[in-house]
């Protein structure tokens, strides 16, 4: 990993704010108890700060990614509704994921077999892995873990794998994740699917993002039979409930019965935090004002 050039801490102080630069006229801030991290990689700058409500916080570009409090929601979300809804995944990839959040959600199934993980940059794997330990623990020592850093959308345009669930774990589409948005990318992540596979992705809070539902629902839906959404609540995403984008040629997958994820939740004798079979049925019913966006 070439060492990256420092970039001076943007007005990072302890006991001073952290300001979120997602919107532009809404900011979300974070009192700094801690200052852990703060460069630029070669692909973007890297901050990993303490609060008092959030605990350890990282933010890339100055967009909160993960922090130790609520992880546990989007990892648990964006892992198993895909991984029971299928049934038999023993196959996954991950695009981005660099904390590592949901590669441990997904080795928490023994019925996976083989987790390949493309990130773009290393110093994200390297930095929540000294920093924030608690979110990826041991998931990139586990023996089924095989991790790449390069760009996820040429992993997938030249990948001769074949894949049972792929979870696009990006950053927002500006700068590095952008690429990850592409109807070229859902076109070789459906390439890259064996039949019936699942294809689910950060798709962004849509009180705040609606245009993203709209464009990834079009983009998604020229490569797969079903695409869609469903929802969950991530206190530290900013805006109410984030939509989850859904792609398969399992018309059925999104449809799976309750009594049947009850059986394949106990099965893979899961403790959760958000997580439930009831959640699970219910993450796909969506609100009128989302469903309006999905056209
Ligand atoms: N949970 C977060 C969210 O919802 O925004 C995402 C967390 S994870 C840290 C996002 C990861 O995507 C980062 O590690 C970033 O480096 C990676 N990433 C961005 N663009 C990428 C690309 N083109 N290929 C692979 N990884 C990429």
């Amino acid at each position: 990993m070439t060492s990256p050039t420092a970039s001076p801490a943007t007005g990072l102080e302890i006991g001073g704010w952290f300001k979120e630069k997602l919107y532009k006229d809404v900011r979300q801030t974070y009192r700094v108890t801690d200052v852990l991290f703060h460069e630029r990689s070669e692909h973007q700058d890297v901050v990993i700060f303490e609060t008092p409500v959030y605990g350890r916080v990282l933010a890339l570009d100055n967009i909160v990614q993960v922090t130790e409090k609520d992880e546990f929601v989007y990892h648990e979300m964006l892992t198993h509704v895909p991984i029971l809804a299928h049934g038999k995944a023993p196959d996954i990839l991950i695009i981005g994921g660099g904390d590592g959040g949901i590669l441990r959600e997904c080795l928490r199934h023994k019925s996976v077999k083989r987790v390949t993980m493309v990130e773009i940059d290393r110093y994200v794997v390297d930095m929540c892995l000294k920093h924030m330990p608690s979110i990826p623990q041991k998931a990139f020592s586990d023996k089924r873990t095989n991790l790449v850093i390069t760009d996820g959308a040429k992993f997938v345009a030249e990948t001769k794998d074949r894949y049972d669930v792929i979870i696009v774990d990006s950053t927002d589409p500006v700068g590095p994740g952008e690429v990850l948005f592409t109807e070229e990318f859902y076109r070789n992540c459906k390439r890259s699917l064996k039949p019936g596979g699942i294809l689910t992705n950060q798709n962004g809070v849509p009180f705040m993002q609606a245009d993203e539902v709209t464009m990834t629902y079009r983009r998604r839906k020229k490569s797969f039979k079903d695409s869609g959404f469903y929802v969950a609540a991530i206190p530290s995403y900013y805006g109410g409930f984030m939509a989850l984008g859904w792609a398969s040629d399992n018309t059925k997958a999104r449809a799976v019965p309750l009594a049947t994820i009850k059986k394949r939740f106990q099965a893979a004798k899961l403790k959760t935090k958000y997580y439930t079979p009831e959640i699970h049925v219910g993450c796909f019913g969506l609100p009128a004002f989302v469903q309006q966006h999905i056209r």
